[in-house]
């Protein structure tokens, strides 16, 4: 298995927007299936070579865009995450919530892109005296 180049940086998380990891069972990885007859997430175990072959795609994707991302890719994550006993035919169900979670990640991104490095500037309510800002933005305008 090739290794990930540790230099570039995770642009998102998807093994916690996917919710990869079952909290009711103190964060361990078990089948991502939703059980009705239980109502609640199936609480199956998944073998653990699947359990690895998952996490890596999914810290591969971490690299990149999360647009990127191939449904070849959600459906390969999809087989390895859900248990083999009853949850496979879940599959496309997966790759569907995670298509809408990976647009709403990448609007995310996106948005963070917009603002580079900047914190959002919080007024406290009912604040005066912005007019600083006002009176800068005139000085520089009009040179280009
Ligand atoms: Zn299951």
């Amino acid at each position: 298995m090739p290794s990930i180049p540790s230099s570039s940086e995770a642009r998102w998380d998807p093994i916690k927007a996917f919710s990869i990891h079952n909290h009711e069972k103190g964060g361990a990885v078990s089948c991502v299936g939703w059980a009705p007859s239980k109502r609640r997430r199936c609480q199956n175990p998944i073998a653990a070579q699947n359990r690895s072959a998952a996490e890596y795609l999914l810290k591969d994707m971490s690299y990149r865009d999360p647009n990127t991302v191939t449904d070849a890719t959600l459906e390969m994550i999809a087989g390895y995450s859900l248990c083999r006993a009853y949850h496979q035919n879940q599959k496309a169900e997966m790759v569907r919530n995670w298509k809408n979670v990976i647009t709403g990640e990448q609007r995310a991104l996106d948005r963070s892109r917009a603002q580079p490095s900047r914190p959002l500037e919080r007024l406290p309510r009912g604040a005066r005296g912005t007019s600083k800002s006002r009176h800068r933005r005139k000085d520089s305008k009009g040179r280009d």
